[in-house]
């Protein structure tokens, strides 16, 4: 078994490293304030290629026939490090632009790919409602075929990238009666359809809002997949972008105890550092711990998933995801303690983890529904009685 990255991924991670420290982490307090995008960081990303990890090669893209999970989760574990704003608007891109790649027809893929693999273009995934969270399943959106369009009438919620989008994979219902064997997906085009997005703040900021669906009207070529199979789509691109949250929550507490084992190390109480009390070497020798087992679950899942060793990486996936960000949740609290009443300070980083770390243990599925997906996968493993 080879746990070393090849000279390439070892390349990228110094690369994006690189970035985050030149441009990212000295403005990330400005950054991470506002839902204003950082198009400048952006720019760079884009002229550095990372867009293209997202994205298959004959559309642009690095990854061979595939969007490639490993180099997804470097990425994400070195942005998340600078900005989780940052990161999220290159992570949620992935979700928009992923369930093209996997379930998009050529004329879709060629037309939508391209520009998100060269970074002018963001992309969107629209599925959460009001009434329809975990149970995405209950969305109440409809869709109506009307000649050569469909109309769609409905309101979503938690529409990351939304505002900005060039692209926007949204999801709804030809017919409820049928549950989620009714829900369809849709690329919504905003050069063709009109729909309004109404923005709204969250604890640590990113571009967010709802989408208001009325008499939108998408072409019908512009379903993705088939009709139908929407529920599968979503399904399919959270079973790989679910890794990447658990990498990205890596990188967050890494990052916090970067900056915490410095600030022990020169805080002095008692006469002597707070790296010399016991208590605190006992955190610091479990976070570190906790950390190091996270990296290894999401780059364990990432690698399943790259290597083709595996279908299904739902377990792993969802074992990755509800692990890391829980994970990352205990590191951060436990830095914000060591950190004292500098820790709430405005004017110190780790009021801004704080904030940060909370959402990623919802989105893309809470800890919860990632409990109930690894228990049903687990069941599967044991069809017959185990004799004890
Ligand atoms: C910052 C952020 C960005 C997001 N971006 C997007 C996006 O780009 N696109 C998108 O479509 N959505 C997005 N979401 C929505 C996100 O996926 C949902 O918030 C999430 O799935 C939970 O749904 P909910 O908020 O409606 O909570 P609910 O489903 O109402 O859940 C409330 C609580 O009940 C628990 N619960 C629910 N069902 C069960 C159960 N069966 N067993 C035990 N506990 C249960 C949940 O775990 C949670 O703790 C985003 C959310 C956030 C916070």
């Amino acid at each position: 078994m080879n746990f070393e990255f090849t000279d390439e991924q070892k390349a990228l991670k110094a690369k994006v490293r690189d970035m985050v420290d030149k441009h990212v982490l000295p403005r990330a307090a400005k950054i991470d304030s506002t839902s204003e995008i950082p198009w400048d960081v952006m720019k760079i990303m884009a002229d550095m290629g990372l867009f293209k990890f997202l994205i298959p090669e004959e559309y642009g893209g690095s990854g061979k026939g595939d969007l490639r999970a490993l180099e997804l989760s470097i990425i994400r574990e070195e942005l998340s490090r600078g900005s989780c704003q940052v990161d999220a608007i290159y992570a949620l891109n992935g979700l928009g632009s992923y369930s093209i790649t996997h379930s998009g027809t050529e004329d879709q893929k060629k037309k939508y790919l391209p520009p998100i693999a060269k970074g002018d273009m963001l992309a969107c995934m629209s599925l959460s409602e009001k009434n329809a969270g975990s149970d995405a399943a209950a969305l109440s959106t409809t869709a109506v075929l009307d000649g050569n369009e469909w109309v769609l009438n409905g309101e979503k919620i938690f529409a990351s990238n939304s505002k900005v989008a060039g692209v926007i994979v949204i999801f709804a219902t030809v017919d409820k009666s049928k549950g989620a064997h009714g829900i369809t997906a849709f690329i919504m085009d905003p050069t063709i359809s009109k729909y309004e997005v109404r923005p709204f703040q969250v604890l640590s900021p990113h571009d967010i809002g709802e989408i208001i669906l009325k008499d939108t009207r998408i072409p019908k070529e512009n379903v993705l997949g088939e009709v139908g199979h929407g529920f599968r789509v979503a399904m399919k691109t959270l079973d790989v972008l679910r890794t990447s949250v658990g990498a990205a929550a890596v990188g967050l507490a890494q990052y916090a105890l970067d900056i915490t084992i410095e600030r022990v190390k020169s805080r002095i109480q008692f006469g002597k550092p707070l790296a010399e009390q016991q208590i605190t070497q006992d955190r610091l020798a479990d976070m570190a711990t906790e950390i190091n087992a996270g990296r290894l679950m999401t780059l364990y899942a990432a690698w399943l998933k790259d290597s083709g060793t595996r279908k299904s990486v739902t377990l792993e996936s969802s074992m990755a995801k509800w692990w890391c960000t829980e994970m990352a949740q205990r590191v951060v609290d436990k830095c914000l303690q060591m950190w004292g009443g500098y820790g709430v300070m405005m004017d110190y980083p780790m009021q801004r983890l704080y904030r940060a770390v909370r959402a990623p243990r919802l989105y893309e599925g809470t800890t919860e529904i990632q409990k109930v997906i690894v228990a049903r996968e687990l069941l599967k493993l044991y069809p017959d009685p185990v004799k004890a």
